[in-house]
């Protein structure tokens, strides 16, 4: 019996790093107030995403609003030079010099 208790608890798991992901990579636009935003994941896995909006609460004006959904690309950088990062750590160097 324990053996599906590991599997729910890894598939929690899975949907958690999934979610995750999708916090940091996206951000959501308000159209009422025009701002930008990020969820919790919490918040990432409750409201349903119809198409390519998300049902969310957008922060200032605290109503509940078909957002539009953009990438994070601050989030995409960033992890993107870490990929870099590991993918040279044979040299051992941290900063990059003409680098291309
Ligand atoms: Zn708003």
């Amino acid at each position: 019996m324990w053996v599906y208790v590991i599997w729910g608890i890894l598939l929690i798991v899975i949907i958690a790093m999934l979610v995750r992901m999708r916090t940091l990579f996206s951000v959501y636009v308000c159209p009422r107030c025009g701002s930008e935003f990020t969820l919790k994941p919490i918040q990432e896995f409750f409201f349903p995403q119809i198409m390519y909006r998300k049902i969310a609460r957008c922060p200032k004006c605290r109503k509940i609003v078909r957002a539009g959904i953009m990438r994070n690309q601050a989030n995409i950088d960033k992890l993107d030079q870490t990929e870099k990062n590991h993918s040279k750590n044979g040299r051992g160097k941290k900063k990059t010099k003409n680098f291309k």
